[in-house]
């Protein structure tokens, strides 16, 4: 990977902070864009722009081809058996959103048991919890090891008769654990439970194979992979889309609407009530053809030196506690360092350029399992370069020292 030539790709990876280049390791919050894709979206605006599948008309057919074929383009990406199975949403939240609502409405009932994990994000926690209220289903929680790993002896004594949904992060967002997905989904369909995969922070990364995994449902957001915001996926497998009744009502998801009935819409425009964000999944394709041109195994190996390199350097420095040690892990580092607040680390590291996350990162369970009020979290994307970890960890030992 030439990382020069990649950067230059990146306009906004140019400008200067408080005078300092700026160093961004923000990337699990989102990341930035490169000009394909912003061109993407200029492209559309200035050349096919027009409403979606209803117009006859010129630019509305080539809008059309274009957000279908980007549908075909997630298919392929993930590798999913039909575009049936792609349902674009604003991102991963309301991916989850339409599961718990519509699967709950269809599937769950009192009693029911829903099986979540102590590391996930709270997209992953609440909609469930109001499925708690709503229908009297109780939310079951797959502890973690002391190194941050799912406890699978734990998962598995949780599955039982009551067991009607599995809802995990492929990649905790905090402790950048990777998941055994596959082992997870082999022992909850033994029992004929369906697996739904949060992939926020796992699709950026690693190469998903929807097929391979045998994962019900697998939701991702966009931003996190270099293309815009408001544009998601949720793919589900055609037998539980098909069981499922419509999220939102609306234009485009109705076959036929009159006073007294209205029938549905087929897959996958039953979930996709209303104009759908098609820039924004023109722009999403020219992310897919980026990433899998640079290869995204490329990235992960990438991203993997720089998290073993900046934790080693990190480890050096004195009262620094890394959290989530796991042996397969992700580009993310959360820490904290003894005495000093993690937001008073961020506003420093700020000031010097550096972007890093600090807070609770919406998973507020986790953080007070780890008894702490939240961690400074650095994570890398493809751009992120060695120099930038050099002046991370000189910009935090700067920071450590101001607040001793
Ligand atoms: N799940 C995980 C693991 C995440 O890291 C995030 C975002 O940080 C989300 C869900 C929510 O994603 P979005 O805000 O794009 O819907």
């Amino acid at each position: 990977m030439d990382i020069d030539k990649i950067r230059e790709e990146f306009p906004i990876l140019a400008q200067e902070v408080y005078k300092k280049p700026l160093v961004y390791l923000d990337n699990a919050a989102t990341t930035q864009k490169p000009k394909v894709v912003i061109d993407a979206i200029s492209n559309a605006y200035c050349t096919i722009n027009a409403n979606v599948h209803r117009g006859v008309h010129h630019l509305s057919q080539l809008s059309t081809e274009g957000h279908e074929g980007g549908r075909e383009r997630v298919r392929q990406f993930i590798n999913a058996k039909s575009t049936k199975e792609i349902i674009f949403t604003r991102g991963t939240t309301e991916s989850i959103n339409l599961v718990a609502s519509s699967f709950g409405e269809a599937f769950l009932n009192e009693g029911d048991e829903v099986i979540i994990s102590a590391m996930e994000h709270h997209s992953n926690i609440v909609p469930w919890q109001m499925l708690e209220s709503k229908k009297g289903i109780k939310l079951r929680v797959i502890p973690i090891t002391p190194n941050g790993e799912l406890d699978i002896d734990a998962f598995r004594k949780l599955l039982n008769e009551r067991t009607k949904l599995i809802s995990v992060a492929h990649v905790s967002n905090v402790l950048g654990t990777i998941n055994p997905i596959k082992d997870i989904v082999e022992e909850a369909h033994k029992i004929n439970v369906p697996v739904l995969v949060d992939g926020a922070q796992g699709a950026p990364h690693i190469k998903i194979d929807v097929q391979a995994l045998d994962v019900d449902f697998y939701v991702f957001s966009g931003h996190k992979m270099y293309a815009p915001t408001g544009i998601g996926v949720l793919y589900g497998k055609e037998k539980w889309l098909e069981a499922m009744p419509p999220y939102q009502g609306g234009g485009e998801m109705i076959a036929k609407v009159t006073f007294e009935k209205t029938t549905f819409n087929e897959l996958p425009f039953k979930f996709e009530a209303g104009t759908p964000d098609y820039v924004g999944v023109m722009a999403m394709t020219a992310a897919l053809d980026y990433i899998e041109n640079v290869g995204i195994e490329n990235i992960a190996a990438h991203e993997t030196g720089l998290l073993q390199y900046t934790t080693s350097k990190l480890s050096e420095i004195e009262g620094i506690t890394i959290y989530g040690n796991a042996t397969h892990k992700s580009g993310v580092i959360s820490f904290n360092v003894d005495g000093i607040h993690p937001y008073d680390i961020g506003m420093l590291l700020d000031k010097q350029g550096v972007a890093v996350r600090t807070g609770h990162l919406c998973a507020q369970p986790l953080m007070d399992l780890l008894g702490i009020p939240g961690v400074v979290r650095a994570s890398f994307a493809l751009y992120n370069t060695h120099e930038e970890c050099d002046k991370f960890i000189v910009a935090l030992q700067r920071a450590i020292e101001i607040c001793r």
